[in-house]
């Protein structure tokens, strides 16, 4: 009866899928996997073949069947376990960043020592462009792993990670599935990029999908919507990427260990640019050394007046906008070979992009200058205020935030307790209005570590005592007049070094944070520890 069948469907033109059903089986027989999933893709074929090809039931199975053959079940890669090796590899790719390779190579070590541990899922914290991704990828070189990575950036869905039911038109497996499936292999290193970015919002929690599968109890049997088998992922090396831990969910945060990278100085990014980009770049152009050089001077003009950032990225766009141009004039057959020089490179690239806000020449009444951080790097924001005979009013503008503002109120209090002491009226405060503004409207201020800047500069506005033009601080005050600790302190001295400050005032709390700054960025800066406003005032006024 079945050769029946097979002849009348012939006729009929519906022999595809008996064709093809033999074909899925034949694969199914050559596929590494479990009892329970061969019993349920048998099930699934033998189905598929009695249905007719043009039916729209007949192609969801086929993509249900196709998926679940193309997963890697049962195939491992054999990873490498030479640690000499992967250092080697580390150091190849990236310059510097020795804390972060120290930290994954005692990682490596481990899991290769204790195979059975449990080990850790790394978190690389940094600003965008500092390499995170891109040692990530190192890692799977160095370990001889398959990489896939996970972009989480604005996934809102747990749809996407945890897959859709087959019941749904287009369903498709989630992300983590689909990448496995990419990867060919059971033990990819997985890179989940921008997990800081996930949100959770009415399709469901986002985050709460993403930590079982970061679970090591629970993902050796993740399971996929779409798949419905269960899923081993506890071979998985996964790896996390984020720009800031602030806004993670706890629980996320408690499965992870985390990497700090840090900015680089201009010394790093141009050690990066002569090791690492310039030739990346070149070779992406099809350029050789000989038609396409830089001087060291020309480097560090691009680094200082052509880019403004935490980590390379812009730096790698401004070489290869160089090497595009230089690539059209080697065309034009005006020259062999072209060198960009210090004063050359306007030709390149157009007129100097930043210039550094530089310290004040002179001293001046009302200006200090504060040392702000974001999430592209450190940057010095000078504070400026006024005083004006009035009814005691207190007006703060250059776009704020709360925290701001909060931590003016909270200077403005702690200079009138202590008024008498510079000889003020008694009503100074209420025949005077105050005026608070921090240039540079249009972005965003906020945070509380340019308290001890503000109630410096509302002092030497009420006193008429200058500041010092080479003095920039940073510091939480509180209302009586301690000054507490704050972050982001490396990002802040480069920010003042390129400024041209010469002294810089850092919580006394922030001492042990010193330690860990590399000499290049203390050299040429005056280090003072402070613990309460007095000694700020001490140091910053003339
Ligand atoms: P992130 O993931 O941190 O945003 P990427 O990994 O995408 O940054 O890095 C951007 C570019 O900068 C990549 O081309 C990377 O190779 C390069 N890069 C960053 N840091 C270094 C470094 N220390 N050495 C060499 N290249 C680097």
């Amino acid at each position: 009866m079945r050769e029946q069948m097979k002849l009348i469907r012939r006729e009929l033109g519906e022999d595809d899928a008996v064709s093809d059903a033999d074909h899925y089986l034949e694969s199914l027989s050559k596929l590494k996997a479990d009892k329970e999933v061969k019993e349920k893709l048998k099930k699934e074929i033998e189905r598929f073949r009695t249905m007719a090809s043009n039916n729209s039931e007949a192609a969801v199975a086929r993509t249900y069947i196709e998926t679940l053959l193309e997963m890697p079940w049962n195939k491992v890669s054999k990873d490498k376990k030479d640690i000499n090796e992967a250092e080697r590899i580390l150091n190849e790719d990236h310059y510097g960043l020795e804390k972060v390779k120290e930290r994954i190579l005692e990682f490596l070590a481990v899991r290769a020592w204790n195979e059975k541990g449990d080990s850790p899922i790394l978190c690389l914290v940094g600003p965008p462009g500092t390499g995170k991704t891109s040692i990530a990828k190192s890692v799977a070189r160095a370990l001889g792993k398959e990489y896939v990575r996970i972009s989480l950036g604005g996934v809102r869905d747990e749809a996407e990670i945890r897959g859709h039911r087959r019941t749904y038109v287009g369903a498709m497996p989630g992300r983590i599935a689909a990448g496995l499936k990419n990867a060919g292999v059971k033990n990819p290193l997985m890179l989940l990029d921008e997990i800081d970015k996930v949100s959770s919002d009415y399709k469901g929690d986002t985050s709460s999908a993403l930590l079982e599968v970061l679970d090591s109890e629970q993902n050796s049997k993740f399971r996929d919507h779409y798949i419905e088998l269960p899923l081993d992922l506890s071979q998985v090396l996964f790896i996390a990427t984020a720009n800031s831990v602030q806004d993670m969910p706890r629980p996320l945060l408690d499965r992870m260990e985390i990497i700090e990278v840090t900015s680089y100085t201009e010394n790093e990014k141009l050690h990066i640019a002569k090791e690492h980009l310039i030739e990346k770049q070149r070779k992406k152009h099809g350029l050789t050394k000989k038609q396409l050089s830089f001087s060291d001077k020309a480097l560090e003009k691009l680094i200082h007046s052509y880019t403004r950032e935490a980590g390379v990225r812009s730096l790698e766009r401004k070489i290869g906008e160089i090497c595009r141009k230089a690539v059209r004039e080697l065309m034009k057959k005006k020259t062999e070979s072209i060198k960009i020089t210090e004063s050359n490179l306007k030709k390149y690239l157009g007129k100097e992009l930043y210039v550094f806000d530089v310290a004040n020449e002179t001293d001046e009444v009302g200006i200090v200058r504060g040392l702000a951080w974001t999430s592209v790097g450190g940057d010095t924001l000078q504070i400026e205020v006024n005083v004006m005979p009035g009814k005691g009013d207190v007006k703060l503008t250059g776009k704020l935030g709360d925290v701001m503002k909060e931590s003016a109120q909270a200077g403005i209090s702690y200079i009138r307790s202590v008024a008498e002491k510079y000889q003020l009226a008694e009503d100074y405060f209420e025949k005077h209005d105050i005026h608070i503004h921090i240039p540079e409207g249009a972005v965003p201020k906020d945070g509380p570590s340019a308290g001890i800047t503000m109630a410096t500069a509302i002092l030497s506005a009420v006193t008429g005592k200058p500041v010092r033009a080479d003095v920039a601080m940073t510091g939480e005050i509180t209302l009586r007049g301690r000054v507490l600790p704050i972050g982001g302190l490396k990002e802040k001295l480069l920010a003042a070094k390129m400024a041209n400050i010469k002294t810089v005032l850092v919580p006394e709390r922030n001492r042990r944070d010193i330690a860990e700054i590399s000499q290049e960025i203390l050299r040429g800066l005056e280090i003072v520890y402070v613990d309460t406003m007095e000694q700020v005032l001490a140091k910053a006024m003339r």
